[in-house]
């Protein structure tokens, strides 16, 4: 399997191509290792940082946003969508408050102030 890629790990976006082979994952296209290391990731184990919302319940119409501490496995974003719509918390939230502990190797964490 060939693919060809954008890497997203800083700003200068080189267009790679990817193809996985009988000796591993051949990368082409990157300026550095962390594009390889990227390209591999995503051709292999490819990971997602999820980002949603989630009810205050002691505020009215009140969300607080929040978003997985670290990338998940991309198999997992519709069962970490699920768990995440399960829950609420109650203000005050903090930026950086946990909100579900250990969610696929990570957590959900807040990304807003909720006073
Ligand atoms: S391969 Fe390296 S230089 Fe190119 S976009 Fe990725 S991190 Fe940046």
């Amino acid at each position: 399997m060939k693919r060809d890629l954008v890497c997203i790990i800083c700003p200068r976006g080189c267009r790679m191509t990817a193809e996985i082979t009988d000796s591993g994952v051949l990368v082409s296209g990157n300026a550095c290792k962390r594009g390889e290391e990227y390209a591999t990731a995503e051709m292999t184990a490819p990971k997602r940082t999820v980002t949603s919302i989630v009810r205050v319940s002691n505020r009215v119409d009140t969300m607080v946003s929040v978003k997985t501490k670290e990338p998940i496995p991309k198999e997992h974003i519709f069962d970490a969508m699920e768990k995440i719509r399960a829950v609420s918390v109650e203000a005050p939230v903090r930026i950086g408050d946990v909100i579900i502990e250990n969610l696929f190797g990570t957590c959900i964490i807040a990304t807003k102030d909720v006073k």
